[in-house]
């Protein structure tokens, strides 16, 4: 099995080590990832400038190539150009912070896995929820785990799986829930600050939650400690819109001209 292992966390990233480690035994393990911090990429790439592909030997513990894009420019270029062969997999992490509910869309974790899918391949993005303590070495373990499974059930090409692992300071997961990605309300808080010509300046701040997630969602079930699997599909498609749109009477001619009243 050829496996392509990426990440948004950059290809120094812990998670990816801890991953790469939980793996390297299932397969012709390839890691391309970005040379640089990719958090909520999501799923954009690089089209203007060039990207530098450079070799990289992380810690003596494994070779691998960074790329100074994006994590879908990773998995674009890697099947595209710098693997030979069909990738069959696709993995991408293990993400410093959880990819749940609507942070799934800005997630560049989740992007990769994503566009290794578009590209025909199998694709689970994995990410490991933010706690005091990190251990990732227990969460790949996990991670390895629902890999086996989901592949025992012969997972299709073409197939995305977001799988999220609870904080561990707080013990053992309980299980593992299958979990709808939850649509609910987020709050979240700027930080404001004057740069120092004086101008307005807005920051982002970790100081973020959901409210009123769905029951049995992602969010809920990882806030209930359990290891969460979302079947994630890219058709982005509102099926249940189609009949009421296309009932429509659509027309390509130009409104005709009135006298503009007043
Ligand atoms: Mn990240």
């Amino acid at each position: 099995m050829r496996i392509l292992l990426t990440n948004d966390d950059g290809i120094l990233a812990p998670g990816l080590a801890a991953l790469h480690a939980a793996v390297a035994d299932m397969g012709d393990v390839h890691v391309v990832a970005p040379a640089t911090v990719q958090s909520a990429a999501g799923h954009g790439i690089t089209v203007v400038d060039p990207l530098v592909v450079e070799r990289v030997h992380v810690d003596g513990r494994f070779r691998g190539q960074s790329v100074d894009g994006r994590p879908a420019d990773c998995v674009k270029l890697a099947m595209r150009k710098l693997i030979d062969g069909p990738v069959d997999l696709v993995l991408s992490g293990i993400n410093h912070g959880a990819n749940v509910g609507i942070n799934v869309l800005y997630s560049g974790t989740v992007a990769a896995a994503a566009e290794g899918a578009i590209l025909g391949a199998r694709a689970v993005a994995f990410s490991l929820e933010v706690g005091a303590e990190w251990d990732f070495a227990q969460a790949a373990g996990y991670c390895r785990a629902v890999l086996e499974a989901l592949l025992a059930d012969d997972l299709p090409p073409g197939k995305l799986v977001n799988v999220n692992v609870p904080r561990l300071d707080h013990g053992r997961p309980r299980g593992v829930r299958v979990a709808r990605q939850a649509v609910s309300g987020v709050w979240e808080t700027y930080r404001c600050f004057d740069d120092a010509r004086g101008r307005a300046c807005y920051q982002l701040t970790d100081d973020f939650g959901f409210t009123d997630p769905e029951h049995n969602s992602d969010v809920a079930c990882l806030a209930d400690r359990y290891v969460t699997v979302t079947p994630l599909h890219v058709d982005l498609t509102d099926t249940n819109r189609m009949e009421g749109l296309e009932s429509l009477t659509f027309s390509l001619d130009a409104p005709t001209a009135t006298d503009g009243g007043a």
